[in-house]
């Protein structure tokens, strides 16, 4: 039964406009609705009027039409995995793409054809089978939709630039209804912002990717180790992360365990080559005898991408984010973050999971191509970091989230950078629009070619509907 008494007038007209289409419209009540408005973040899920599970770019393009001309709020769901909100909605539409899934493989043309609501696994599945890859998330639940229209890092971007840096073109709903295809010959400045700032344009139902062979051999898995180690790991991760070697991603950090609040520091090290390479590469760490090793042969690049995933499950209440550092790190100022980072922990004892990363992942491919190139500006002399956690009581909300923002503005300005002089910042921004919170103004994330981005926005979004004002005015996570 659905509860009528409450719906928007809007709901019906909707219902009416979409009647003959292959849409179908989930409202509260009917079979299908709770499980539409599960997010990662189960902080962020809100019960939106109608949620409308597309099938078709016109199923999109009628819904943007109707929204734009009802003035309803619009949403777009891909893989739902924005910690802060950007999929979901109390008060208007969801575009629900998770039924436009499907992959198709050109190995001729080496490309890869994707609808817009494609998870990783679905594109990385796809590719395996034909003996191919792409540059994809690392969490393969992740949607293909928001992680490449910010960017996209993964494994394979030491080799191959970034998730946009292998975009060959789009098809995208506009905000009049209209479906153009973007790339560098058709609509390019279109493109140029689609790539680092899409979500802020329109509604893409497809990506086109350029795919590689895939790796030969594929070594990973977590390392573990004690507190009394963490100046000589530093040190080790100091040698590693220095080489800049294409086919190494070295990530390391501090995390909590699922159901434990010790804190222990993790490495974790991908490499495209053989067990003995992969070794070898990183004997500083195997040195420092590791209490926990998961590390081997994987079978292949697809279950790379698997691998974090039961550190990474749906539910909860989540926050997370980004800053920057430079190499080398300091250890003396590491051990400092550290203590805050633990403080915060053992003060919540029982109600959290918690991690941050330093991802030193090699970025001379990623720096090839120039900050103007296209609207993503965060390429520089630098690396992410990341954080994320999970608590349960939403009363520790806005404390969580506080600690969060402190913490990472922290690390930028004592080991990234943030508080080197205007001069010596170099190219970035420092801040990966996928993990900006929504404080973040877009000349933050996007330095010189916000003025441009503005500029594009008023010509192909002029009435915002892709990015409501209430959200960071170009985009948001
Ligand atoms: C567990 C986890 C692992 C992650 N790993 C990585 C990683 O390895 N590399 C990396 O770069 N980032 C990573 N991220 C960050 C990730 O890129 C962002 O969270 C991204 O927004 C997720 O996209 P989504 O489609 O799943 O999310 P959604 O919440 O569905 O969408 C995010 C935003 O994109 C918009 N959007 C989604 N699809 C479309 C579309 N087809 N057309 C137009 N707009 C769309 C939505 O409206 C929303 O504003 C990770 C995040 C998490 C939570």
């Amino acid at each position: 039964m659905t509860d009528s008494s409450r719906e928007p007038t809007w709901v019906g007209q909707l219902e009416k406009e979409l009647s003959s289409s292959t849409a179908k419209i989930l409202k509260p009540g009917t079979e299908g609705y709770d499980e539409s408005l599960k997010r990662f973040n189960g902080a962020i899920e809100k019960r939106a009027p109608a949620v409308v599970m597309v099938k078709s770019d016109e199923d999109i393009a009628t819904t943007v039409k109707f929204a734009v001309s009802n003035e309803v709020l619009l949403v777009v769901k891909g893989g739902g995995h924005t910690i802060s909100g950007g999929s979901s909605t109390d008060e208007g539409i969801v575009v629900d793409l998770s039924q436009m899934r499907g992959v198709q493989i050109n190995k001729e043309t080496r490309e890869i054809v994707a609808q817009g609501g494609c998870l990783w696994e679905d594109v990385d599945v796809a590719a395996a089978a034909e003996g191919l890859v792409t540059v994809g998330g690392t969490v393969n639940h992740t949607g293909i939709g928001g992680l490449t229209l910010g960017g996209g890092y993964g494994y394979l971007s030491g080799l191959y630039g970034l998730t946009i840096d292998n975009l060959l073109r789009v098809k995208i709903v506009l905000a009049d209804g209209s479906c153009l295809v973007a790339s560098e010959t058709e609509n390019p400045d279109l493109f140029w912002a689609v790539r680092g700032a899409g979500r802020g344009f329109g509604v893409v139902t497809e990506f086109v990717f350029r795919a590689h062979p895939a790796p030969a051999s594929v070594w990973a898995g977590m390392l573990g180790f004690t507190m009394d180690k963490l100046h000589a790991l530093i040190a080790a991760f100091n040698e590693v992360a220095g080489r800049e070697d294409p086919r190494a991603c070295l990530s390391f950090g501090f995390a909590t365990p699922p159901g434990s609040n010790v804190v222990m520091p993790l490495a974790l090290p991908v490499y495209f080559g053989t067990e003995e390479e992969s070794k070898a590469f990183f004997a500083p760490f195997f040195a420092l005898e590791p209490t926990m090793n998961s590390t081997a042969v994987l079978p292949s690049y697809t279950a790379v991408n698997s691998l974090l995933n039961p550190m990474a499950k749906h539910g909860g209440r989540k926050n997370g984010g980004g800053s920057n550092f430079t190499l080398p790190l300091n250890a003396d100022k590491v051990s400092d973050i550290f203590q805050d980072f633990n403080r915060f922990v053992l003060a919540n004892q029982g109600s959290i999971e918690a991690v941050f990363i330093f991802e030193a992942w090699p970025n001379n491919k990623i720096r090839e191509v120039s900050n103007e190139a296209m609207a993503f500006s965060n390429r520089g002399a630098y690396h992410n970091v990341a954080t994320s956690m999970k608590w349960e009581d939403p009363a520790l909300d806005d404390e969580f989230r506080e600690f969060n923002r402190n913490f990472l503005k922290k690390i930028g300005r004592e080991m990234g950078i943030d508080g080197a002089a205007s001069g010596q910042k170099g190219e970035g921004s420092g801040i990966y629009a996928n993990s900006a919170t929504a404080e973040y103004t877009p000349q933050e994330i996007y330095g010189r070619n916000s003025t441009k981005l503005k500029v594009l926005k008023k010509k192909y979004d002029p009435g915002n509907i892709f990015s409501p004002a209430k959200m960071v005015s170009l985009t948001h996570m």
